[in-house]
């Protein structure tokens, strides 16, 4: 049996009702069952840390706890065939930072099934700076192709909303970087030399359908929806015979007030994306994707890496749209 050690991690504890956060010294012996201890290098901050270390959204029902979606480090210790210690791993997912304590610490304990090896060509930080949202992203883009992307985007451009937010973003440069003709929605109004530089070539605001026509004229060849609500109700009618959305996010609602229209006249698909329970038989190669489709230039350039104390703050700001690209959260700063 593994001695025990202490190490620093951000803890909620519920006081009166309401979630606060602390950086607190916990002992690997409090850490919940796994094969393998990992040596957390980093974490980063998603939407829905922003709801567990806020406490809005009910993310997290068991407390104290560890928050934190997704982690890159190194194996301590591991019981499973699969991992030795010194290997660099990855985990996005699977209720880790919910039901399972999470990555804003220095280490953490989970099933070996639930980690990837750090794929070939990226860095831990680079790794967190994909993360869940990145993750996401490229579930969206891997959707949209499954349906005929490549053919249906040749003549219309495929919008981007939420295009500042993580999962926006890295939606943007890959689809950029596939050579797309890609359009950004973005509700900040200072954000155009921003998504220029992820390779959008036109940015607009949010949108909106206040008339809620069924069916406009046919403006998308494919969208990546982060926001919902809204936002997600207006792609319907604009999008071209026989395209897709693919739809991941709620940013901005979870409620969506649309005809049929879109779907029966015009063959519109709605593809529902899901990162935290996918396949993790199917992982490797969503990991691959990004590797090769994803411009680490372009990713260093969207990632800020900012010390565990700063993540209740940022929280916050996650939450009002107010972040932008992707957050790295070094755990041992
Ligand atoms: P971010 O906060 O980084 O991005 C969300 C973006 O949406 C904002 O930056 C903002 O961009 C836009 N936005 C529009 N309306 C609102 C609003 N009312 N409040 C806040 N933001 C708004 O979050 P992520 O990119 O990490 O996640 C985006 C969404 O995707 C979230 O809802 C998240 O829960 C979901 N998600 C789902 C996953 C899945 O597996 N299905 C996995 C990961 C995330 P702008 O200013 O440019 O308009």
């Amino acid at each position: 049996m593994a001695h025990n050690e202490t190490f620093r991690a951000l803890v909620l504890n519920q006081v009166d009702g309401r979630v606060q956060p602390a950086i607190e010294q916990v002992e690997t012996s409090a850490l919940p069952e796994g094969d393998v201890l990992v040596r957390v290098s980093c974490s980063d901050l998603n939407y829905k840390d922003g709801l567990a270390v806020t406490g809005q959204g009910r993310i997290i029902r068991n407390y104290p706890a560890i928050p934190g979606v997704d982690f890159a480090g190194v194996v301590e210790e591991s019981q499973s065939p699969r991992f030795q210690p010194g290997d660099k791993v990855v985990l996005t997912g699977w209720g880790v930072g919910e039901r399972h304590w999470g990555g804003y610490a220095q280490r953490a304990r989970v099933k070996a099934d639930w980690l990837v090896a750090l794929p070939q060509g990226l860095s831990l930080e680079q790794a967190m700076g994909i993360g869940t949202a990145g993750f996401t992203a490229m579930l969206c883009v891997m959707a949209l192709e499954a349906h005929g992307l490549q053919e249906k985007a040749t003549k219309r451009p495929v919008v981007v909303t939420g295009a500042t937010g993580g999962v926006g973003s890295i939606a943007v440069a890959i689809l950029a970087h596939l050579g797309y003709h890609v359009v950004a929605s973005t509700g900040s109004t200072d954000a155009e030399e921003y998504l220029r530089s992820l390779g959008a070539q036109e940015v607009t605001g949010r949108l909106a359908n206040p008339a809620r026509r069924p069916l406009e004229s046919e403006r998308w060849g494919g969208a990546v929806d982060t926001v919902g609500g809204e936002t997600l109700a207006s792609l319907f009618p604009a999008m071209a015979y026989g395209t897709s959305v693919a739809a991941c996010g709620l940013a901005g609602g979870s409620e969506i007030n649309t005809t049929v229209m879109p779907f029966i006249l015009r063959g519109v698909n709605l593809l529902g994306i899901e990162s935290v329970y996918f396949p993790a038989d199917r992982r490797p190669a969503v990991w691959e994707r990004l590797a090769r489709d994803l411009p680490l230039d372009v990713l260093n350039r969207i990632m800020q890496i900012v010390p565990l104390s700063q993540v209740p703050q940022l929280s916050q700001e996650i939450l009002k749209g107010q972040t932008r690209g992707r957050v790295v959260i070094d755990v041992n700063a």
